[in-house]
């Protein structure tokens, strides 16, 4: 779009409808922080609209060199990071509370929520596009075929939201799949109650084995001959984030 030429191994997918820019801009609720940041601007569709919802503090952080060329020439006011979102320092670049918010690139979007639950204590919200298949895994409750690792992780601290879906036509150039945006919003666990180091472990563990029963999948971290959590012979997809807490406690009672 306007002279960049999209490049897949970076997921630029540029957003091209400009109604559908403004309602991605509008789903930051601005509510417990001032600044944001933005995740791979690309040629601003969506940061026009951020600056002109008047956010006291917007911040974005681009890879690619040509997009941040174009940035610096047609909106030298914005404030770039010109670099790897995963890469770098973010909890260095903000000593207060910030949002993050994008059109993320769908092919690093586990990461990007990775890197948001170890800066949790520093992000209140999270909103943006990704594909809606991940977007809906992230969101999905217990019971459900979609639910897994990244669903139990951050709904231990968010609260999230599916809140709408987006058709490839709106993309130059359209993406092979249809995407969503969707909110995470902090909730008010600062403790999860267990370790989380060991949580994130038992829930790895559990679910890349997901057909298998609890009691198989976790044989090799532990003693599961005792089941006084009443879990053993469960999937990991019908626990809740309060059975996983569970589980992880007595993970750490009876690893040895
Ligand atoms: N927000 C723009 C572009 C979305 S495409 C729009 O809606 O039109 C995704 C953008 O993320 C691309 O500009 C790509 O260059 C950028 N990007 C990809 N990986 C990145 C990374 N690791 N850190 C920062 N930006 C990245």
């Amino acid at each position: 779009m306007r002279g960049i030429r999209a490049k897949k191994r970076l997921g630029q997918h540029f957003l091209s409808d400009r109604n559908m820019a403004e309602q991605i801009a509008g789903t930051l609720t601005l509510e417990g922080y001032k600044s944001v940041l933005e995740i791979g601007p690309g040629t601003g569709a969506l940061t026009r609209y951020l600056v002109k919802r008047g956010i006291e503090d917007l911040r974005a952080i681009e890879f690619d060199r040509e997009s941040v060329e174009w940035l610096k020439r047609e909106m030298p006011s914005l404030n770039l990071i010109e670099g790897d979102f995963l890469k770098y320092d973010i909890g260095g670049e903000f000593d207060h509370p910030f949002a993050i918010t994008g059109n993320f690139p769908y092919n690093i979007s586990s990461q990007i929520l990775f890197r948001v639950l170890d800066l949790r204590r520093m992000i209140p919200e999270v909103t943006g596009m990704f594909q809606k298949e991940v977007a809906e895994r992230i969101a999905s409750p217990p019971g459900s075929r979609k639910y897994g690792i990244l669903s139990v992780l951050l709904q231990t601290f968010y609260d999230i939201e599916y809140l709408f879906s987006v058709p490839p036509e709106m993309f130059t150039p359209p993406p092979a799949v249809v995407s969503a945006v969707i909110r995470l919003k902090r909730n008010s666990v600062v403790d999860p109650g267990c370790d989380f180091t060991l949580m994130r472990k038992v829930v790895k563990a559990t679910f890349n084995q997901r057909r298998k029963m609890i009691r198989n999948s976790l044989g090799s971290m532990c003693n599961t001959e005792d089941d006084s959590t009443g879990l053993m012979t469960k999937r990991p997809e019908h626990l809740s984030v309060a059975d996983f807490v569970l589980l992880t406690n007595w993970v750490a009672r009876n690893r040895g």
